[in-house]
């Protein structure tokens, strides 16, 4: 089968033709039909210590995908040949404290889809069929395929409450550009979003935020005038892992208010904690998605009308999947999904 693997210790991935994986009693077999890239994929494509520390070289990688169960294992109930789904890259060991308490996401033993083991990239990947999740008709493949993503943002944008708040977002990535989009969807006042890249705040201003600042240029303390802000943000949401961005949303944040911090920093970060402590803050650490509440919940969101359409915004086949990696590490692009069935 086809696959876009991680076959030597330096930048770059290759398509390359390997075995087809093998069922174990307690897997599904997917079909894959459409893969989207994340940024863990760009680390790995470049090779950065990150990457260099982590990923088993050679290895098939990817984890965002959608596709069609085409075989079982014996073990398996609740899915069948046919079935359409998309896949929890995080596969827990089952076993520990909070696995067994259904708090999955905090599993210490997680295994990476595509990081620590044979990933999505490819023409047929193999999972537990506990990772497998079960597509409702109204979401198609290539939505499906950045379910993960949008997990992400959904765990986040769910951590606090944030209905009639007003709701600071850092980092206008992809994902900080979908929770955008959630949390007006769910009925947050002021939602505004900052970035220093202009393609993404305009795509951020497409999808629902009310505004979108360049920090080189534009100043939070202005937007919040503009926006008749007396007091502060109530909820921040940092999705930019850069410093200057959590601190300016730590600086902004009204007394009593929440953090929800899903960016990963690149080294360790100082704080001014009188922000912290003066202004009683929360700050909660968001890793993964809920397994599996957050799938339901963005699942039911879909299906209610959340609208992420836009934040794809360049679709190639897989044969193109040099341009596609270029295309997403220049920065000018949401989400770029790769199509396996040509
Ligand atoms: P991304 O790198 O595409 O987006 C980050 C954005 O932050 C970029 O658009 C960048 O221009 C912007 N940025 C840089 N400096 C900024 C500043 N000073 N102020 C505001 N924005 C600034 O990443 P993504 O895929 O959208 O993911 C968002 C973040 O979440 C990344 O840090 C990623 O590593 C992290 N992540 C965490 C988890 C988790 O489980 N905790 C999962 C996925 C991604
Ligand atoms: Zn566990």
């Amino acid at each position: 089968m086809r696959a876009l693997v991680k076959a030597h210790a330096a930048v770059g991935i290759e398509l390359q033709d390997i075995p087809k994986p093998t069922v174990g009693p307690n897997d599904v077999m997917i079909r894959v039909r459409r893969t989207a890239i994340c940024g863990t994929d760009m680390h790995i494509y470049n090779w950065d210590a990150w990457a260099q520390k982590t990923i088993p070289v050679p290895m098939a990688v990817g984890h965002e995908y959608s596709g069609e169960v085409v075989e079982v294992g014996s073990e398996v109930q609740g899915f069948k040949p046919g079935d359409r789904v998309s896949g929890e890259g995080h596969i827990t060991c089952g076993y520990c404290r909070n696995c067994r308490a259904g708090r999955r996401h905090l599993c210490r033993n997680t295994q990476g889809v595509g990081v620590n083991r044979q990933g999505s990239f490819a023409d047929y990947v193999v999972i537990p069929a506990f990772n497998a999740f079960k597509l409702p008709a109204a979401i198609d493949d290539e939505i499906a395929s950045i379910l993960d993503p949008l997990g992400n943002a959904v765990h986040t944008a769910l951590a606090f409450d944030v209905v009639g708040e007003d709701v600071l977002i850092t980092g206008a990535g992809p994902i900080g550009i979908m929770a955008a989009a959630i949390v007006r969807f769910i009925g947050a006042r002021n939602v505004v979003i900052t970035d220093v890249n202009d393609y993404r705040l305009d795509l951020a201003r497409k999808m629902g935020a009310t505004l979108a600042l360049n920090v080189t240029r534009d100043s939070l303390d202005d937007a919040m005038k503009q926006l008749g802000m007396q007091e502060g943000f109530d909820v921040g949401l940092e999705m930019s892992g850069n410093a200057s961005a959590l601190r300016s949303m730590l600086r902004t944040l009204h007394h009593g208010g929440s953090v929800a911090m899903l960016g990963i920093p690149a080294t360790e970060v100082a704080i001014d904690w009188n922000e912290v402590v003066f202004k009683g803050l929360t700050i909660k650490g968001i890793y993964g998605r809920q397994m599996f509440e957050t799938w339901y919940k963005m699942a039911a969101m879909l299906q209610s009308g959340l609208n992420i359409r836009p934040i794809i915004t360049h679709r190639l086949p897989v044969a193109e999947y040099q341009r596609a990696f270029e295309i997403m590490g220049a920065g000018q692009s949401g989400k770029v999904v790769m199509n396996w069935e040509t």
